[in-house]
């Protein structure tokens, strides 16, 4: 079937962290026994800047400030690739795990760092397993202080680790000038389901994953596609976890970049920053507001 290619608004946005780094689990590995596993990182991105050099797209990075602390010309091979570099915070906390000082620190810190090494403002954050909640007062508040242009932290779905499902679908500021731009998402019916990525893109199969993202890409006129690394990685270490979260960490990953290599073919992608920044979009309210779904 020859697929109708989506041109406008599509972006594609690797979140740079480890496996041993993930949320599922957290509560496995501590923070400070991550310098005790072995680094996948170097090589997952390889796989990652060699694909996207072959179907010549630009793709947001939001690179974790730990990663590029122990990778700094792992950071800079992504900007000299043409990609935007974007921060994913430096210490992958859940954010309800931070009081407002720590995640304020936390996001400067990496925010300083990555410009450090790419000599070039970072301009977009996302937080880890994007985890500000619909009742998080101060979360945007404290990514627009630190400077950044635009947020791309919330899936308005239900999900067990995240999501606020009242929250717009589509791009739009907040009353602090920051912009928001969610993960996608398809309505069929009167539900919302997930159409931007990660486990659900290598659990399904790929015509159903690729149709529902195409639906998505009509119906919102843009898409926000989102992946990590490690997900494309079958050979790293297990990590000893429940069956539920090692299932869901590698599910088809010997599959997966075949998969990603297709799904490149079906839209124009780009960076978060070029198809978004200096755009018109509306302006809802406050967060808590708009999370509740009042907008
Ligand atoms: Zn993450």
């Amino acid at each position: 079937m020859q697929i109708k290619k989506q041109q406008h608004n599509c972006s594609l946005t690797i979140d740079v962290e480890e496996y041993f780094q993930v949320e599922a689990f957290a509560n496995d590995i501590d923070i400070k026994d991550w310098i005790n596993y072995p680094s996948r990182i170097e090589l997952q991105i390889n796989l990652l800047l060699d694909l996207l050099k072959e179907q010549k797209i630009s793709a947001t990075f939001f690179v974790l400030g730990f990663i590029a602390e122990k990778h700094p010309k792992l950071v800079q091979k992504i900007a000299a690739n043409g990609h935007e570099i974007a921060s994913h915070g430096f210490n992958h906390q859940h954010i309800t795990k931070q009081n407002r000082a720590e995640f304020s620190a936390d996001i400067k810190q990496a925010k300083d760092l990555l410009e450090q090494l790419i000599s070039a403002p970072v301009l977009g954050y996302r937080a880890p397993c994007f985890s500000i909640s619909a009742e998080n007062e101060w979360a945007h508040d404290e990514i627009k202080n630190a400077g950044y242009q635009y947020s791309s932290s919330t899936y308005p779905i239900s999900h067990d680790f995240y999501g606020v499902p009242n929250a717009p679908k589509t791009p739009y500021y907040l009353t602090n000038g920051l912009l928001e731009i969610p993960i996608s998402t398809l309505r069929i019916y009167k539900k919302t389901f997930p159409a931007g990525g990660g486990g659900y893109f290598r659990l399904l199969p790929y015509f159903i994953f690729q149709s529902m993202f195409q639906a998505s890409g009509q119906q919102l006129d843009f898409l926000n596609f989102y992946t990590h690394p490690w997900e494309y990685d079958p050979e790293q270490p297990k990590i000893m976890s429940s069956f539920k979260s090692n299932f869901r960490h590698r599910v088809n990953q010997h599959s997966a970049l075949k998969k990603l290599e297709k799904l490149c073919k079906t839209a124009q992608f780009d960076t978060l920053a070029k198809c978004h920044l200096n755009k018109e979009y509306p302006c809802l309210g406050d967060w808590t507001k708009i999370a509740s779904g009042d907008y």
